[in-house]
């Protein structure tokens, strides 16, 4: 499954407006315009955080795709 075009929600550090990016955007570290604030959020991956949202994200899918399969679709 292609995670990079999963968008992922986020508060705004200024205003704690909650914005939504992708899963690439964030792993590029592209900059957005918070929709509360209108500033400018670098999203950086630093800390490796995405990664390891990345791999969350992955687990929920698999999760679900076993419980899918637990009820026979
Ligand atoms: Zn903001």
């Amino acid at each position: 499954m292609n995670l990079e075009g999963v968008e992922i929600s986020f508060n705004c550090p200024d205003c704690g407006f909650i914005n939504t990016a992708t899963v690439n955007d964030a792993i590029n570290g592209s900059s957005i315009i918070c929709v509360g604030c209108l500033k400018t959020i670098q999203l950086v991956d630093g800390d490796s955080n995405t990664k390891r949202a990345v791999y969350e994200v992955n687990q929920a899918f698999n999760d679900l795709g076993k419980a899918f399969k637990k009820h026979g679709h």
